[in-house]
């Protein structure tokens, strides 16, 4: 057993896992994860987590080296590549089912490994090095290889510094999304052109689960021809629903899917709601606020200096105090900005009006939760303060699904607002999370 922290801190023993936020992957850090000193037993909640994300880190590294040992090799198979020779295999065909039987995947799986490694090696620099210093995860560098791919030199690296200023704080879709809207304002005749392609293969297909059930999937369609399906199906099952049917909304899509693809007459009244006319979704607004990203720099600092003055016991209590004080002393500048803005700041009534839902929906896409992907038309608008004595208001209403709707209500877990649409999670463990307006 390690000392208790108030004595470590009189005789100067430090934990291993302190202070290992950035340390780099690596032998030495390979060295810190084979256990020694500390059992996971004597480390506290938050020096898990460090050990988590340490591994991940070492695990980005041994990814890169994966990849770079596999780009050496099909280098040396291509500078060695006679003629084309029909009757064989091309070297970098070849090269692929070395890398296959290897390492024991699908041709599949190692034409995809032999392609990253390759762009990687050859184009995506900044990426290969983030993988290589862990920050950045295997499913990432993928994000950056297939939304930069089939692009011209200048704009892949444009959009690969753009996609490696965020990437270690999102998650893998959130990055896609972010990237893929930069690629199209860079290069978007191109953009197009590749997603006509991916268009020209659509296909439907089918998996088996480990459940023994199957998908089926309709694949590579343009999005706006998938969401109206989806909008109408949720419209034609929240109908059903009204009507008293027990079954659960996602249920019902799936069930109304299944009969309409199998030929099946609905009544007329299923049929009025999937006729009916798709809303269209509000235009992104820009963040009208340049206070963000000063406010949100602000509170990164100030949570910082919280956790390097207080022993690991009080970072929790600390951590959620630091935050509620930054949102209390902040009351009235909100207050003010809230004013100018079209409505009034305090609508009365619970409900949001539709235009109200319009620009907290173009705010944030998604659900709040830093790692979640739910489109927040999907989301319920939160009272990020409840409601009496929170108001209903663009300072106080930010998208959350159900699951992390729940989350917040959670012991140990906090959400403020500090700025209308900058909120800051904080966690049992004593992390904090600051999530920011879409476009700031
Ligand atoms: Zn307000
Ligand atoms: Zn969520």
């Amino acid at each position: 057993m390690g000392l208790p922290v108030e004595v470590a801190e009189i005789v100067g023993e430090t934990r291993e896992w302190e202070g290992r936020r950035w340390f780099p992957p690596g032998s030495q850090l390979a060295v810190c994860l084979s256990g020694g000193k500390e059992r996971l037993a004597d480390l506290t909640d938050g020096e898990l987590l460090e050990v988590a994300a340490a591994a991940r880190r070492q695990t980005s590294w041994a990814q890169a080296r994966e990849l770079a040992a596999i780009a050496e090799l099909a280098g040396r198979r291509a500078d060695g590549a006679s003629e084309d020779d029909p009757r064989v295999l091309s070297a970098h065909e070849s090269v692929t089912d070395e890398v296959a039987a290897a390492l024991a995947v699908t041709g599949n799986a190692a034409a995809t490994l032999v392609h990253l490694a390759e762009r990687l090696a050859d184009e995506l620099p900044g990426t290969r090095q983030a993988l290589e210093a862990g920050r950045i995860d295997l499913a990432k560098a993928r994000v950056i290889c297939d939304v930069t791919e089939n692009l011209f030199g200048d704009v892949v690296g444009r959009l690969e510094a753009v996609a490696l200023e965020k990437a270690s704080g999102q998650t893998s879709g959130q990055l896609r999304r972010r990237v893929t809207r930069m690629a199209r304002r860079l290069a978007p005749d191109a953009v197009e052109e590749r997603k006509r392609d991916a268009v020209r293969g659509r296909r439907l297909e089918v998996w088996e689960n480990p459940s023994g059930t199957a998908n089926l999937a309709l694949c590579d369609l343009p999005p706006e021809e998938v969401h109206a399906i989806y909008n109408k199906l949720s419209a034609a099952a929240r109908g059903l629903k009204a009507d008293g049917d027990p079954r659960p909304l996602g249920v019902l899509r799936v069930d109304l899917a299944k009969r309409l693809l199998g030929g099946a007459e609905f009544p007329d009244s299923v049929r009025a709601l999937l006729a009916e006319a798709v809303e269209e979704p509000p235009e992104p607004q820009p963040a009208d606020d340049v206070a963000v990203p000063a406010l949100a720099a602000m509170v990164e600092r100030r949570l910082a200096e919280v956790r390097a003055r207080v022993s690991l016991d009080a970072l929790p209590a600390a951590v959620r105090q630091t935050a509620r004080r930054i949102h209390d002393d902040l009351a009235e500048r909100r207050d003010a900005v809230c004013r100018g803005g079209e409505e009034a700041h305090g609508r009365p009534g619970y409900r949001p009006s539709t235009a109200l839902r319009r620009e907290i929906e173009a705010r944030h896409a998604t659900c709040v939760f830093p790692s979640c992907n739910r489109p927040s038309r999907r989301c319920d608008l939160d009272h990020t303060i409840p409601w009496r004595p929170g108001s209903t208001c663009r300072c106080n209403l930010a998208p959350l699904c159900r699951r992390h709707h729940r989350l917040k209500q959670s012991p140990g877990w906090t959400l403020h607002q500090i700025w209308p649409g900058l909120l800051v999670w904080t966690t049992p463990a004593g992390a904090w999370y600051i999530v920011r307006p879409d476009r700031t």
